[in-house]
């Protein structure tokens, strides 16, 4: 087993991963920014190591300073959770030539799913199906790529290989825009990720979010642990998150699962990871994948009851899984809540003190959060403060658990979404199952 790990990440997550940690009886380092001494974790820590100032680029970025904290205090691996160093495949890099284990997949697996063009490349070649588009990067030779535009059909999407977050996408909807959107995304993808490569896509019009979380060991030993609907966002950021997907067979489950798990045998995959799809008309379309921890992960281990960061750490110790396929079953359903420090009507984010906490409980509440009574939530990074998490035998247990959490919930001092989340969870639509990534935005907060 891993004797020590550093928890590269801050808040909730690196809570999370402490906890696995020591139920595995890993010890644990937490390095932390001057700003966030008081986490809840870093009280909780075998050891600290403050790696630097508050802003994000000279601490939880700052890959000489997380790998000399491994090196001070003799840890053999380093967790970094989501966002941050996550899916850079240079600091994975480094922490294998420095010695250590990175908890997550070889450095050119997270290389390759980087970037967007030779992730869809990779994936279409292990059959997993694309959403129709220019099968590469857009070249010079413009006739082609009106022929190539027209080919796949009008309404299009020009997307930055490079890209992230959200960022470096644009739709075309005729011919007459295609050439200068083209050019317009080109240069705020080099300007924004330095790298100037886009290629496109059919723009589908009324898609659901729907993504597949995998776990791979290094024996060869690949599974997936069924599906998550994101359907809700703003702004490309997922709001709530539910598993299983309202609708999706247990033989459509199957399928794409299985095409999932024969992708990560194709390209040796390792630990955990994610598949996103969208979801329109009965049909999966890849988008990306994720080569990390999910936030959303919780919901996938309340109905299938695996550990997803233990067996993270456990990969990562070289242990085969714990779990065969055909043991995997879906019990019940999960929706999860993220909590963020913000204006519920302006979205502004909201830091400051924490006045007042108490957090839900009950049958089927789970809450991850770091937050407590005078927890102070910097200015300095994401503003999500938890998330609650709520499990039932039926799909309407798990919305009226989470109406009962929502409303048991205390966060004073600060504003929250939970307004927000009341909304969401009583409306007839969500109720309903199945609303498209377009709804929230659109529909939801443009009908107020
Ligand atoms: P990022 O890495 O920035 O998250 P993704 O490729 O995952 O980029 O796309 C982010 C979001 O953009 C998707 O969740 C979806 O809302 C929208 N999107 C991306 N590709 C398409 C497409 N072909 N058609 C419609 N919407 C798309």
């Amino acid at each position: 087993m891993l004797e020590k790990v550093v928890i590269a990440n801050r808040g909730e997550i690196a809570l999370r991963i402490l906890r696995a940690c020591r139920e595995l009886g890993i010890r644990t380092v937490a390095v932390h920014s001057t700003v966030d001494r008081d986490l809840k974790h870093v009280r909780l820590a075998d050891e600290t190591v403050c790696i630097g100032p508050p802003p994000a680029a000279d601490s939880y970025l700052n890959m000489p300073a997380l790998i000399s904290a491994a090196e001070v205090t003799d840890a053999v691996a380093i967790h970094p959770g989501y966002g941050f160093l996550s899916e850079n495949a240079d600091f994975a890099e480094r922490v294998e030539q420095s010695g250590f284990i990175f908890i997550g997949p070889r450095p050119d697996t997270i290389r390759l799913m980087g970037d967007k063009v030779s992730a869809i490349k990779t994936m279409k070649d292990a059959g997993v199906p694309c959403v129709p588009g220019s099968d590469g990067p857009l070249g010079d030779d413009d006739r082609e790529t009106l022929r190539l535009a027209r080919q796949i059909g009008y309404p299009l999407i020009i997307k930055a290989a490079g890209g992230g977050g959200g960022r470096g996408m644009r739709v075309v909807n005729g011919e007459a825009a295609l050439l200068t959107t083209i050019d317009l995304t080109r240069s705020e993808a080099n300007a924004a990720f330095g790298n100037p490569t886009v290629y496109m896509e059919k723009y589908l019009e009324r898609p659901r979010h729907i993504e597949i979380q995998v776990l791979a060991d290094t024996h060869g030993n690949a599974i997936h642990l069924g599906e998550r609907d994101c359907s809700m966002q703003r702004r490309h950021q997922k709001v709530i998150e539910e598993a299983p997907a309202p609708g999706i067979t247990a033989q459509q489950r199957r399928r794409i699962g299985q095409v999932c798990v024969e992708a990560c045998r194709r390209i040796g995959y390792r630990g955990a990871g994610t598949f996103e799809f969208l979801y329109q008309d009965d049909k999966f379309y890849f988008i990306e994948m994720n080569t990390r921890i999910q936030v959303e992960h919780p919901i996938t281990e309340l109905i299938t009851g695996v550990d997803i960061v233990k067996e993270q750490l456990l990969i990562a110790a070289g242990e085969p899984l714990r779990h065969e396929q055909k043991n995997i079953h879906i019990n019940g359903h999960a929706i999860e809540c993220r909590l963020n420090a913000e204006n519920p009507d302006t979205f502004a984010p909201s830091p400051g003190t924490i006045t007042q906490y108490h957090s839900p409980g009950g049958p089927g509440i789970r809450v991850d959060s770091h937050a407590y009574n005078g927890y102070r939530v910097p200015p300095n990074y994401d503003s999500m403060i938890g998330k609650l998490i709520a499990h039932g035998d039926s799909r309407e247990t798990a919305i009226a658990r989470m109406r009962n959490a929502l409303a048991e919930l205390v966060i004073e001092g600060i504003k929250t979404n939970a307004p927000l989340h009341q909304r969401i969870l009583s409306d007839a639509r969500f109720i309903t199952g199945g609303t498209d990534i377009h709804y929230l935005e659109k529909q939801l907060l443009a009908n107020r």
